[in-house]
């Protein structure tokens, strides 16, 4: 099936003024309909900045893009600014870790919810109220025509968030985006509204990008996975494969440092050593060498060296032979 969303070799710098960050270096990744990915890493992994460069939203005059990002059927590397406005409000659609990122204070969450409707749909005051109130009811604010004209803060923070989604979805978005959509709430929050983004899913057919550094999250919510490093995709594959037998260093590294689901309580966590790198200056080679505990495994190639490749499909960048990769998980990293 040809993918909604198809991204090929993306590369994105910006110059700041200690240099060039190179935020992402050469990634790739489809999204089908009605599927989510999910996106995973540490912060400065890049896994942000790709969806931004999707949308368009990196600022032009510091950024440079190269590559191919391909959303059904258009190139958007190379569209103008008003096609790709054009694309957010129609296609493509945005949930925030911060609602606030996405609601003024100013205005009631009716007329947030209404304007971009009018503007992008050519709907009447009347029709985009109708369907705000729709929209609010189907995340499960209660008393939706009454809540249409109170302000954001009059809102409680999971509403908020129900609020925002709302507003992403006026437009019957066939791709959403979701960064940390649920990392500032608390747990029985955090459940409900991944839930409501399950069921949403079900009934609009969009596809989603899931954006976390959670890989519980991930395990509940996500189709495909691809974890991030250093601007780089180091594995990919179902989230079922990469959960159960993943391949990468960095991915162990990811799993041990966090919480077993039904683990004993006061389990500790073994944290990954060290510290993402700077993308500033990113290490040679194997991007995770600094870290890693199996370069001396490593036979006929350089962790520091050479740059491992993915390979398409089920794949982990890493210059491990394909039986370490599955041997040294089971023998060494599940059984702690
Ligand atoms: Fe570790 Fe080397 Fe594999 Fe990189 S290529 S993850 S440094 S073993
Ligand atoms: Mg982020």
């Amino acid at each position: 099936p040809e993918a909604f969303l198809s991204v090929r070799d993306l590369r994105v710098r910006f110059s700041t003024e200690d240099g060039i960050v190179k935020a992402v270096d050469g990634l790739s990744f489809d999204v089908e309909r009605g599927k989510t990915l999910g996106i995973v890493g540490e912060s400065g992994s890049g896994k942000s900045v790709t969806n931004l460069t999707v949308l368009g939203l990196h600022n032009r005059k510091t950024t440079e893009i190269d590559g191919e990002i391909v959303l059904d059927g258009q190139e958007l590397t190379g569209a103008s600014e008003r096609e790709l406005e054009k694309l957010r409000g129609n296609k493509v659609a945005m949930i925030f870790q911060d609602p606030l990122t996405a609601l003024s204070p100013y205005y009631t969450v009716g007329r947030q919810l209404s304007e971009p409707f009018m503007k992008h749909r050519g709907a009447s005051k009347k029709e985009a109220k109708a369907r705000a109130i729709e929209m609010l009811d189907k995340v499960g604010i209660p008393q939706p025509a009454l809540r249409f004209n109170d302000y954001p803060h009059q809102f409680s923070g999971g509403m908020r968030q129900r609020a925002m989604i709302a507003m992403a979805l006026m437009c019957d978005p066939d791709l959403l985006i979701a960064d940390e959509p649920t990392t500032a709430l608390d747990v029985t929050v955090q459940a409900q509204i991944l839930d409501l983004l399950k069921d949403l899913q079900q009934e609009f057919g969009s596809a989603i990008i899931f954006i976390t550094h959670d890989l519980g999250v991930i395990a509940n919510m996500a189709d495909d996975l691809l974890v991030m490093y250093a601007g780089r995709a180091v594995e990919r594959g179902s989230v079922r494969e990469v959960l159960r037998a993943p391949q990468h260093p960095y991915t162990w590294g990811l799993l041990s440092s966090m919480p077993r689901l039904g683990g004993d309580t006061g389990e500790s966590l073994v944290p990954i050593p060290g510290s993402p790198p700077s993308l500033l200056n990113p290490p040679t080679g194997c991007p995770f060498h600094p870290r890693c505990a199996f370069t001396d495994q490593v036979t006929g190639a350089s962790c520091s060296g050479e740059r491992p490749s993915l390979g398409a499909g089920r794949a982990a960048a890493c210059h491990l032979t394909g039986e370490q990769k599955q041997t040294i998980f089971i023998d060494q990293i599940k059984p702690r």
